[in-house]
């Protein structure tokens, strides 16, 4: 099926001008033979974990020999592939194409470009011939930028004349790791002094120069992060390491790892407003551990020779689950977070996932194994269904496993030496070493021997109606519920403009009075509510958030069931809900015993 002469490159010009009305421009020079000849459009991307290259988005398709354009015609099934037929004597083929880069997210509003910043992610701009590895397509990249704009990637420049820049030719798995960031708002923060290798930066975008202002303790906390993981796992996997950051509301909030960078978009206030900063300080941690877990150390099934090879997604619970783990162990490590937010965030997820009702019927590997159907999914009816819980799941069970670790060793070892032993040495440029759960097994049992197979197993393909708390437990802490806010939800509150009283009540509402989900089980489901319905009023009252926090609030002395009153569409209706609990606020509470949550988010650097 490969007709293209590996000697040779493909070479792509995207131009990045329309970027404010999102549209992209690229063109492709492709080497080819005389004859039957088909070309693909990424579909299952890395990270995304599923069939997710928009070829929706992709337009203008034009294919030309010599100037002269000839026919393409769509597969009858395969909606990303392209047939053509190359005339006698043609040896390179000129494809134009648009990508329009809205319509991205599930409510097909998301954007990757504004009037100020872009996003762009290759495999949306290019197309390679059918049948061929990633690893042995060649490319020439170039773009040209919007007037006076800077950028950030991991790509190497060979030449930059004002807005058009080329970089050196790489092959199309390392283009497609390789995004680029630009912005006419941006700025560079090193994080490893003159000379040091690899090298690490910052490479910011916004839409206002405010948005740009990181705190001189944020920048010292990001070098720390680079120490730490360097102290972390013994290795680097790279020569060269850029965090992309997009500072903006305009565009869709991200976070996709890479080999050599990370794309991270966050709203524009992240950097100066308390609580957006904690709720977002662990997502570069969470994007940089990937470096590591994920793309150097890969679930067999998810490493695929190219973007139209299916993607296996089982062991998605170590892949995000153990990356969420150490992620936010970092972000406390590096001094992102005080140790008292990192065990408000974890009570959070402890208590959210004790409170998911999808428990009951779907163990934790399903919801691996379902990224494709369950990504795109909106909040209703979620702790039914639950939701990508392999990532918060798998951080509960990570935990267990370093506590574990660390009880049956007296504290001599950690999983730290497990991160070691798996995602260490040698350093080096990157490439992938796939592994199996066997494998993940072998090397758990290299730091201390146990029966791994049979904690790991159950905690994952069991169906367990409570959360695995164990890791808690061990480290010397309790899940608890009282009236004090949890910093981390009130933070999430704010920001995202809802009220949570999923542990009380049921349920979580918006600033419409829209009931975002209703847990089964809970009071309010057992009332007959559901997802979608809109609060009224209660206790005869108008509904404010007020409102609704002073009926919870005196539950316990009121004896008198909470009324709300309810409309679904067009019709109202009135419900009891006999509730005497209170305010329910999830926190971590110390039990006897040694502190090794303490221990834990310890740094191993001074
Ligand atoms: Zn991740």
């Amino acid at each position: 099926m490969a007709q293209i002469s590996h000697a040779q490159s493909i070479r792509i010009a995207v131009d990045l001008s329309d970027a404010p009305r999102n549209i992209y421009h690229a063109k492709l020079n492709i080497p080819v033979k005389p004859g039957p000849f088909t070309l693909v459009y990424p579909k299952w991307i890395p990270g995304n974990h599923r069939p997710s290259g928009p070829v929706h988005n992709l337009t203008g398709l034009r294919m030309e020999v010599n100037g002269r354009a000839i026919p393409w015609e769509r597969d009858d099934v395969d909606v990303y592939a392209f047939h053509v037929n190359v005339p006698a004597g043609a040896s390179e083929l000129e494809v134009s194409l648009d990508a329009i880069t809205q319509g991205l997210n599930a409510a097909g509003t998301g954007a990757q470009a504004s009037s100020n910043v872009l996003g762009l992610n290759w495999n949306e701009v290019v197309l390679y011939p059918q049948g061929t590895k990633s690893d042995d397509v060649q490319v020439a990249p170039s773009v040209r930028l919007p007037g006076g704009w800077k950028f950030g990637a991991a790509l190497e420049v060979a030449n930059q004349a004002g807005d058009s820049v080329e970089f050196h030719p790489v092959s199309l798995t390392m283009l497609v790791d390789s995004p680029l960031i630009a912005g006419n708002h941006f700025r560079k923060v090193e994080l490893t002094k003159p000379g040091e290798t690899p090298a690490h930066v910052i490479d910011m975008v916004s839409e206002s120069e405010a948005g740009l202002a990181m705190t001189p303790a944020d920048e010292a906390a990001y070098r720390k992060l680079v120490a730490e993981t360097g102290a972390l796992f013994g290795a680097r996997h790279y020569l060269h390491y850029d965090f992309l950051v997009t500072l903006s509301d305009q565009v869709l909030g991200r976070g996709l790892e890479h080999h050599q960078s990370s794309d991270n978009g966050v709203g524009e206030q992240t950097l100066t407003d308390d609580d957006r900063h904690l709720l977002e300080a662990g997502l570069l941690p969470h994007e940089f551990v990937h470096s590591w877990n994920g793309k150097y150390r890969r679930p067999a099934g998810l490493a695929t020779p190219n973007y139209q090879e299916p993607m296996r997604a089982d062991l998605l619970w170590v892949y995000e689950g153990l990356t969420e783990y150490l992620g936010n162990v970092l972000t406390a490590r590096s001094g992102l977070w005080t140790p008292e937010q990192y065990r408000e965030a974890l009570a959070e997820t402890a208590a959210m996932l004790d409170h998911r009702s999808g428990r009951t019927w779907r163990p934790l590997e399903d919801t691996a194994r379902s990224v494709q159907i369950l990504r795109l999914l909106g909040r209703s009816w979620q702790s039914w269904r639950r939701g990508l819980d392999y990532y918060p799941e798998g951080e509960l069970v990570w935990l267990e496993v370093d506590a574990t670790i660390r009880q049956q060793t007296n504290g001599q070892k950690s999983l730290d030496d497990f991160c070691r032993l798996f995602h260490g040495a040698p350093s080096g440029p990157a490439k992938v070493v796939p592994y199996t759960f066997d494998d993940l097994v072998r090397t758990l049992n290299q730091v201390v021997p146990y029966d791994w197979a049979k904690l790991l197993n159950e905690r994952v393909n069991d169906v367990l109606p409570r959360a695995p708390l164990g890791g808690i437990v061990r480290g010397g802490w309790k899940l608890v519920y009282n009236e004090k806010p949890n910093v981390y939800v009130r933070a999430a509150e704010k920001t995202r403009k809802f009220e949570n009283y999923f542990y009380s009540l049921g349920f979580a509402v918006n600033e419409k009075a829209e009931l975002i989900d209703v847990i089964p089980g809970s009071p309010a489901y057992q009332a007959g509510i559901g997802p979608g319905m809109k609060l009224i009023a209660i206790n005869g009252r108008l509904w404010s958030k007020d409102v609704l926090k002073e009926a919870v609030g005196t539950s316990k002395e009121n004896p008198k069931p909470i009324e709300l009153l309810v409309s679904n569409a067009e019709f109202v209706k009135s419900y009891s809900l006999d509730y005497h609990g209170g305010l329910q606020n999830p926190h971590l509470e110390r039990t006897s015993g040694e502190d090794l949550l303490d221990e834990i988010i310890n740094p191993l650097t001074k």
